[in-house]
């Protein structure tokens, strides 16, 4: 039987899409080691209800794969009769998921500061940037930067040494658009402790650049993994074609819709009803276009697969400043494998795995003007990848920031 023909009677099974409560859902881990398995692994991403947590990149490279009860049987067989190699790297992601919430809400919140043992909700990370602006309000300043579709706040913190310089050079950095990546708010939040809570130590980096920082792009669908579905990505808003939710990474307009997204509202990846349909994603395009010419910096933080990834991600076309950008990603690349080991592969998405079109980077490159434009996966940890344990969270999230200091000392360099 043609792999096209058994991928398609396999679709046919698979119409169920990811419920609320995962109860026996299996995640796959699946290395393709030819080019016919990464084939394989290509189709089954366009398959419904298959949940790509990670998804095929290259050879020898793991994709995940998370499968509902009803289609275990198919993925299984078809992966064995093709002779692909898996296994099974959760057995029932509900338990797991119980677990960790259970964990995640033993520890109460502190009453001040942040905590890097569990994650936080949105209005705890809210509330730190508020008392940060109450407690250094030489340098630290929050903003309401517009509402989200289902009325949460999104704040900017912008941290600086004091000086008040209107034309300082600024670094952008956002996490949280893609919502169950719940290890991005929390290395931003990492990232605005450290300049504005350790200023003695970050002071030469305050004078050179003021940083304004969005820890969480997507409220909606973050809170919505706290409460409901963990394994949420897209944003909340409803669409004309019955699933909600826009892939806010594919939702830019700059080569909007041409590669690597989806047209189906049901899919993860998909693009929007129009480009910038999103309040969210319109919110990131007016704060990075009011700091046009300022903005050298953009810094954008995901998980997982340990990428430091820069512009383009629409075309494998080198961008015009292509050495430059390779020049900052190593630099962070480096300084964290020399800290702790942790390897990062470095490049344009387009050829380290795959292309993507509407991503904010490719964006605020091309059309918002900012030189520096990198994405960073960090690593994946914890039973799906998406959810460290407490004890890991720090430790990610500090080795996290050796990295973006050595990228943010290497632009500093050159701008
Ligand atoms: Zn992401």
């Amino acid at each position: 039987m043609g792999i096209q023909i058994f991928l398609g009677l396999l679709a046919c099974c698979c119409l169920t899409f990811v419920n609320a409560d995962l109860e026996g859902y299996k995640i796959y881990d699946i290395t393709p080691c030819n080019a016919f398995e990464q084939h394989i692994l290509e189709d089954m991403d366009r398959i419904k209800g298959y949940d790509f947590l990670h998804r095929p990149r290259a050879l020898n490279v793991s994709s995940r794969v998370m499968v509902g009860p009803k289609d275990q049987n198919d993925i299984e067989s078809t992966l064995t009769k093709l002779a692909v190699n898996f296994t099974i790297f959760n057995d029932d992601v509900s338990k797991s998921i119980n677990r960790e919430r259970i964990q995640n809400g033993k520890v109460r919140s502190l009453s001040r500061g942040i905590s890097f043992t569990n994650f936080q909700r949105f209005d705890q990370i809210n509330a730190y940037l508020d008392e940060l602006a109450v407690r250094y309000p030489d340098r630290v300043k929050v903003e309401n930067v517009g509402k989200s579709y289902e009325g949460r706040q999104l704040k900017t913190i912008t941290i600086s040494n004091g000086d008040r310089r209107p034309n300082k050079n600024v670094i952008w950095i956002d996490g949280g658009i893609h919502a169950r990546e719940w290890i991005a708010p929390a290395a931003v939040l990492y990232v605005i402790q450290q300049l504005a809570e350790n200023f003695q130590v970050n002071k030469d980096i305050l004078t050179r650049y003021d940083f304004v920082i969005l820890p969480v792009v997507n409220p909606d669908g973050y809170e919505y993994t706290h409460t409901r579905e963990r394994m949420w990505r897209k944003t909340r808003r409803p669409t004309a074609f019955g699933c909600p939710g826009t892939d806010g990474n594919r939702n830019f307009d700059f080569h909007w819709g041409e590669v690597g997204v989806s047209n189906s509202a049901c899919d993860e990846t998909f693009k929007g009803q129009k480009a910038f349909s999103e309040p969210e994603t319109q919110i990131v395009r007016d704060q990075l276009l009011k700091l046009k010419g300022r903005a050298k910096f953009y810094l954008a933080i995901h998980a997982f697969g340990n990428y430091i990834l820069y512009p383009w991600a629409w075309t494998t076309a080198p961008s015009p400043n292509a050495a430059s950008l390779a020049e900052v990603a190593n630099a962070g690349a480096y300084a964290i494998q020399a800290a702790t080991g942790t390897r990062y592969t470095v490049g344009q998405p387009s050829k380290v795995f795959y292309a993507a079109a509407g991503g904010v980077d490719d964006w605020a490159y091309g059309v918002a003007g900012i030189p520096i434009c990198i994405t960073m996966e960090l690593p994946g940890a914890g039973s799906t990848g998406f959810d460290p344990f407490p004890q890991h969270i720090l430790p990610i999230v500090s080795e996290t920031w050796i990295g973006i200091k050595a990228m943010i000392q290497k632009v500093i360099s050159k701008f």
